[in-house]
């Protein structure tokens, strides 16, 4: 198995827009779903940011890291055009 860029850091192509833009619209087109909660509501942070993403408070949407990996990855798959999200 070839693995060459495993120690690489992962680069994320600039998309320009708001992540919760991005989300938005990748949500609209069927690409992305919100996350399931991985805890009930109850137990939950209630304090924070709300990430549309996770469904969770506690981070912003636009430092959510599990987004950016999930749209970075439908970019490098090329279901996901950055250039053309915005049309
Ligand atoms: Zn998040």
């Amino acid at each position: 198995m070839v693995r060459s860029h495993h120690k690489r850091k992962r680069e994320f192509v600039p998309i320009g827009m708001k992540l919760e833009d991005v989300f938005h619209i990748l949500e609209t087109t069927g690409n992305l779903k919100p996350l399931q909660p991985k805890f009930p509501s109850n137990l939950a942070q209630k304090i924070g940011e709300y990430c549309k993403y996770h469904q969770v408070t506690g981070h912003s949407i636009e430092q959510c890291g599990a987004l950016k990996n999930a749209v970075q990855d439908l970019i490098d798959q090329g279901i996901v055009d950055p250039t053309k999200l915005d049309d």
